[in-house]
């Protein structure tokens, strides 16, 4: 039982109505949102669309305009950033150049009133957290940007907080290197129990590293929902589209069966079906959201499949394990299809110019009415 599907379970984090305006605009739109403790939440969304300003609201750095931010149990607002059980580790993790992998681990807790010998523990236990016991003594610029990574995770867990706040944490990382470090951001958070909460722009990352991810827009939260659930059940087109590659058509929809609808796509084709249980009046417009790896692409009619559209193939990337296929539809419309390589050369390839039909069952694809 996930904790958010628990009514009675407590969250860790919870926003009541939290507006935050700058002057006459509106940054964060009466937001309500509940975190729980252990998680590793992402806060994902275009630039602009109040991320950060929603996490320094957490850390203390900015107040709400209305509203409240509870944390374990406490009204936040009064207190101040460095009194909140609460860190913040940043993209440009600045760790002192001059000293060493231990002194900068051991820099908060010197500053607190930990006695001595229990500080020297904490930071071996942070160093054999983040499998740097072998750096202890290098500065760094002797270390790779990799280790400087986990130095500075080090750092801001050695306190222990209950809540650690990363901001876009792995953006300065290659793409190997970055895949590698999520890997172990998640271990370390395992680990640790402690509550994290990320703010990214890379919706692959945030895909990799959370339990739940928060699609953000304007201000407001458009989804909150596992990474599962936000790919494979979008509640809207903008988090579809978002997330991944879609396809969108769009139509009148008319409901056949207590499961299925018929969509009027486009004059003169065959209607598209979908099975859904949304609740729609008759001709209503909707959105039907197909990913391109549920598209089948195929020279002959598959006529087991409840969607068939035809058209011609205008673009074929090749990216190894899958390729990917753009179509246009006899209608007009661009279509991108999906097929992993394993298996291809058991089909007969496909080349520019063919004439193709795509073609989806009636579970693939998402009935949207926004
Ligand atoms: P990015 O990914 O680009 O960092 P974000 O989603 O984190 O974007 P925020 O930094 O939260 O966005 O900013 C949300 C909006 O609030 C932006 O339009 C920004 O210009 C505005 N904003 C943020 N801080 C201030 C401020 N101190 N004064 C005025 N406007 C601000």
């Amino acid at each position: 039982f996930a904790p958010w599907e628990d009514p009675t379970a407590v969250p860790l984090i919870r926003f009541e109505g939290v507006t935050k305006k700058f002057g006459t605009f509106t940054a964060i739109d009466n937001l309500n949102l509940k975190i729980y403790r252990g998680e590793f939440f992402a806060l994902l969304g275009p630039s602009g669309c109040g991320k950060t300003t929603l996490m320094r609201m957490l850390a203390g750095f900015e107040t709400p305009t209305e509203g409240a931010i509870w944390l374990d149990g406490q009204n936040v607002a009064p207190i101040p950033p460095n009194k909140r059980p609460v860190n913040m580790m940043f993209q440009s993790y600045a760790l002192f150049p001059h000293l060493s992998v231990w002194e900068n681990i051991a820099f908060g807790l010197k500053r607190s009133d930990m006695p001595k010998e229990q500080i020297g523990e904490r930071v071996q236990e942070m160093l054999r957290l983040t499998r740097l016991e072998q750096f202890a003594k290098r500065k760094p610029h002797q270390i790779s940007g990799g280790q400087r990574q986990r130095v500075a995770l080090a750092r801001s867990l050695a306190k222990a907080p209950k809540l650690l706040l990363l901001d876009e944490p792995l953006g300065a990382l290659d793409k190997k290197l970055r895949q590698e470090t999520q890997f172990e951001l998640m271990d370390i958070q395992e680990k640790t129990g402690t509550t994290f909460v990320i703010v990214t722009h890379d919706q692959e990352e945030a895909m990799t590293v959370a339990t739940r991810v928060a699609v953000m827009d304007h201000g407001k939260l458009i989804q909150v929902a596992t990474p599962a659930g936000i790919y494979e059940t979008p509640n809207s087109v903008y988090v579809a589209d978002f997330i991944g590659e879609v396809n969108i058509f769009e139509g009148a929809a008319r409901r056949i069966s207590e499961e299925m609808v018929e969509i009027d796509y486009a004059e003169g084709k065959a209607p598209l079906r979908a099975v859904t249980a949304e609740a729609l009046a008759p001709g209503q417009k909707v959105f039907l959201a197909v990913r391109p790896e549920k598209i089948l692409v195929s020279h002959e009619p598959p006529h087991e499949r409840a969607n068939e559209v035809k058209g011609k193939i205008v673009d074929i990337a090749y990216l190894g394990n899958i390729s990917t296929y753009r179509v246009r539809l006899e209608t007009g419309q661009m279509v991108s299809a999906q097929m992993t390589n394993a298996k291809r050369l058991a089909r007969r390839d496909f080349t520019w110019e063919d004439e193709v039909w795509l073609s989806w069952t009636e579970t693939a694809g998402v009935v949207l009415t926004r």
